[in-house]
This record gives C-alpha cells, structure tokens and sequence, in this order.
C-alpha cells in the first residue's frame, strides 16, 4: 500500500463529511445552499451511498411524526399521557417535510421516488392498551397538529382500514384503532442518493467512496486531519470542519478525535430483523403503517409493526421488526467493533446501563430464540390469516443505542444525540430514533451550534427561511401558521 501525505490545495476542504448516508448528505445540501463556494467532501467506506441504515430494507421507512407510534407517548408518573415529545417529533417531520418542498420547488428532488402517502394506524386489542390508545387519542387530537386524528372501535369500519388485520380475528375480541390519513413512508435510501447525485453533479461536493476514515486528529487549532484508506493507498485531508455522521461507526471515531466530549459515551449495538411479504396478492390488500404497542420490557424501537412499504418503487410488507444479537456497529461492521469501544472512561457506565436495563436484555435474549414458527405466530396476533410461506426474513440495519455517563451513573438512551466540540470544529450524531425522519432539524442544529456566527447573519437566515418558511416559528401553537405551511408542503409534495 502506498502512501501519500501531500497535503496540497487538493487536499484541503472547507468541510469534511463521514459517510454517505442521509445525514451527511442532507448536511451537505443545506451547506451547499447557504454557501455555494463552499468545498465539501464526503468520505464513504462502502461503493455506494445509503447501503447501511438509510437503505430502505434496513430501516422501517416510516415519516416518523408521532401519528402512531406509543413511544412518543410516554406516562407521567401521575399516570397521565406525556405529549411533549410527540408534538417535538411531529415539528420535525413537518421541517422535513418543508425542506423537501422547497428542494421539490426548486427542481432539485422528486417526491415520487422516495415518498409515499400512507395512513398511520395505531391498534391495540388489550383491554388495558385500549385504555391507554383513548386517552392518547384524546390528548393529541386537541393539539393542531393532531386535529385530523381519527378514532374507531367499530368492526365494520376497521375492516375497512385494515382488512388484513381485522380478517380471521376472534369476533368476541375488542380492538381500537387511530388513524391519520397525513402520514408517509419514506425511501431514506432513494432520498439520499438524490441528494447526493444533484450536489455531485453540479460539482458542489466530493464523494469518495470505498474510502475508510482510519483516523483523526486535530493538527493544528484550526484543522482537522483525517487518514484515510482505500484499497491502494492510505492520505490525509484536512478541513476546519468535521462532521462524523457514521451512523453506527460515529462512535468510534469520535473516539478517536479525543475530544474531552467523547469521554461520556458508550455503545450498545441492537440488530433487527423483518419479516417480508412480496406476494402482489397480498400486498394490495395493506394499504397502511400499522403500529402496535411493545410487550413489557421491550425497547421502544421494537415496536411491532406492520408496514406496506416502497423499497426502491416496489411494493412490499414487511412486519418487525425482531431483535438480533452481535456486536457489530454496522451492518458490514466488524464483530469486534463494540469491544473495541470499551475503554476505561466508559467501562463503569456500560456496566452500570446494563443492570438497569436488565428486562431490555432479557427481551433481547428471548428474541433471539425466536425461530421462523415463532415470528410467524408474533406476525398472526396482527394479520391472523398470514401464511408462512409467503414471508422471509430479511436483516435490518444495526441500531447503536447511546450509554451516556451522567451525575446518576451510566443511562441506556434511546434517542438521537448531536455531540459537538467546544470550539464548533466538529460535530458527531450518535443513536437512532427517531433518525431519518429529523435529520433536517437534527443539521439545522449542527448549524446552530457549529456555524453560530454564521446562523446570525441575514444571508443564512434569509435562505433558511426560504428553505424552511416555518424555521425558528413554533408551528404547534400557531394554528394559521401550520395551516398555511401544509398547504404549501402537501401541494408540492402531493400530500393531500
Ligand atoms: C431497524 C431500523 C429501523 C429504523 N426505522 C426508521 C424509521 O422508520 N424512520 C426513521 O426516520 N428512521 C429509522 N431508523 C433510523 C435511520 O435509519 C437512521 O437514523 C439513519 O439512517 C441514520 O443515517 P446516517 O446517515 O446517520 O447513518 P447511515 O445511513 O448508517 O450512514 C453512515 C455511513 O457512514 C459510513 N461509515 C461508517 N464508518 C465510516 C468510516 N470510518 N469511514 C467512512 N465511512 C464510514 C457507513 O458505511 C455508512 O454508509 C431506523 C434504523 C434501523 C436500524
């Protein structure tokens, strides 16, 4: 392997960007779009943008905004429903959303090759769950952007929603459902190399890619230095701004930078699996996100759902997803990769994270038990009449939970986390959920705390206001405003 240090004008960038996937390059647009002249690189380990958890089969593809999933619903400890955390996640997706409006107007993305307009149902059969959905349901349905939620624990009209779950069910069992008809699944994967192709094209942004950041460190107060390897030869770059938007491989090298932020965190890997349908005849008869609530002591990412998805313009259903156990970061990880994140900063908080989280280990460890038999049964407590031979496992992408250290001791997160340094230069995305659906918002605070001064100026302000009208609005408690908002989004984006 040869290698090369020349460190010339070629290799100096404005702005240098780890991994491909949907949040360097949602990054790089708004980059782009704020500072035209702005040299910016992507570095890519794979050959292709998007193939670890934004391709579209590696992650559940739903427009996250809180219609039908519980676990933005938490309980008070008074018992009441938390809502907050919906109407948090919900602005977000609407910023999503908004920008790709704009991008659409500006001819830049085409909605039909990553969105899809789909209900998002919630539907519970316990007693106790039905209880919880009601209240849910009337909570959220008095905030705006909840108003069109729908309710039902009519047979006749579920049929109607969601034949293929209510067909063949006990007709003594008592169900609810709630819909929102506004709701999306999304090809974060499609999404991505949209992005990518329109930046790489009109020579915006550099992408390498079979290119593995091996290492990083700070070279002088004002850079960054990167070394990187492909297959024959092994350079430095060098930028004043870094962005580790890894997905499961930021950890480490955040690690590496050793920045005195990094030394709270720890890892903890949880693969997934699906369950997917192909069959036309039976797909056509889904037509809907179908959230369910988890069993106890599941996280929440392992909510059962079932799905009528787009991957790449097909259509399909995949119902999951299914814990698996491995200690990969990445899906085309290494098995050692979560060892090799144990250190002597974060060993304490990961030990301490996995005592708390003893029923999460449990449930992973019971999950992994589970044979084709038993997934299929699971997948019979939704669509009663699934039959097995029209499902076959496929492998999800690998999620990285965050152990963070804090004054109580090490805590499992199950969120999403911008790490920064202290002087701006450098920004890491840690954890997964709600992901994709908010990585506009999630850049848009990249920004805020990595290019502050920048963000003041009227330039950026006025071009993030062109890019997102509701940018520092609050949308939530500004009826008219959301009103006004969606309708320009759903007109460009063919929502309505
Ligand atoms: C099972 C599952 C279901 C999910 N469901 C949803 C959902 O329904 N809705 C939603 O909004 N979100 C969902 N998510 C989350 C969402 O997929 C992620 O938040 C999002 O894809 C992360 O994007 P990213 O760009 O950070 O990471 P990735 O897409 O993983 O991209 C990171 C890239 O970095 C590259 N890389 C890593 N290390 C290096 C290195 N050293 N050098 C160079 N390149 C490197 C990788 O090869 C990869 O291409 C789900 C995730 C999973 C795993």
């Amino acid at each position: 392997m040869a290698f090369s240090d020349s460190l010339g004008s070629e290799s100096q960038f404005d702005a240098v960007l780890v991994g491909a996937g949907i949040m360097s390059s949602t990054l790089a647009v708004l980059l782009h779009e704020l500072e035209p002249d702005m040299r910016i690189l992507i570095i890519e380990r794979l050959q292709a943008p998007a193939l670890e958890s934004s391709a579209a089969i590696n992650n559940s593809g739903t427009g996250h905004a809180a219609n039908c999933e519980f676990n933005y619903t938490p309980l008070n400890p008074d018992g009441s429903i938390n809502i907050q955390k919906a109407l948090e996640i919900n602005h977000s997706f609407e910023t999503s959303l908004e920008f790709w409006a704009s991008l659409t107007e500006l001819q830049r993305i085409s909605p039909s090759k990553f969105l899809h307009v789909l209900p998002h149902i919630s539907f519970v059969w316990r007693e106790e769950d039905i209880v919880f959905l009601r209240e849910r349901y009337t909570r959220l349905r008095t905030e705006t952007p909840f108003k069109d939620m729908e309710w039902s624990e009519d047979k006749e009209e579920l049929k109607e929603w969601i034949p293929l779950i209510m067909n063949g069910r006990n007709c003594n069992e008592k169900v609810a459902a709630t819909r929102m008809n506004r709701g999306t699944d999304i090809d974060f994967g499609s999404l991505t190399s949209s992005y990518l192709n329109e930046l790489i094209q009109s020579g915006a942004v550099e992408l390498r890619l079979s290119t593995e950041v091996v290492d990083i460190q700070k070279s002088n107060r004002d850079s960054w230095r990167l070394s990187l390897a492909n297959k024959t030869e092994t350079y430095c770059v060098k930028s004043p701004f870094l962005f580790l938007g890894a997905g499961g491989g930021a950890l480490s090298l955040l690690q590496k930078s050793g920045i005195p932020e990094s030394n709270i965190y720890g890892g903890f890997p949880v693969s997934g699996q699906w369950l997917v349908c192909n069959d036309p005849s039976v797909t056509k008869k889904h037509n809907a996100k179908v959230y369910g609530k988890s069993a106890l002591g599941a996280p929440p990412m392992s909510v059962p759902h079932l799905d009528t998805r787009w991957v790449s313009g097909e259509r399909s259903l995949l119902f999951g997803p299914f814990a698996g156990a491995n200690t990969k970061f990445l899906k085309n990880g290494s098995n050692i990769d979560f060892f090799r994140s144990i250190n002597l900063r974060n060993f304490s908080p990961m030990v301490q994270a996995g005592i708390e989280n003893f029923d999460l280990i449990k449930y992973l460890l019971s999950q992994i038990q589970l044979n084709h038999t038993a997934k299929i049964d699971s997948l019979k407590t939704f669509f009663p009449e699934a039959k097995s031979k029209d499902w076959s496992l496929a492998i999800a992408g690998q999620r990285v939970q965050i152990v963070k250290k804090t004054s109580h001791g090490g805590v499992l997160k199950m969120g999403t986390e911008v790490v920064t340094s202290s002087d701006g230069s450098l920004a890491a995305l840690l954890g997964a959920s709600p992901g994709a659906s908010t990585a506009v918002s999630i850049m848009l605070e990249v920004l805020k705390r990595c290019w502050s001064e920048k963000m003041s100026t009227y330039y950026w302000q006025n071009r993030l206001r062109q890019l997102v009208p509701s940018f520092q609005l609050d949308v939530n408690t500004d009826k008219s405003l959301l009103d006004k908002i969606r309708l320009r989004t759903d007109s460009l984006l063919g929502l309505s």
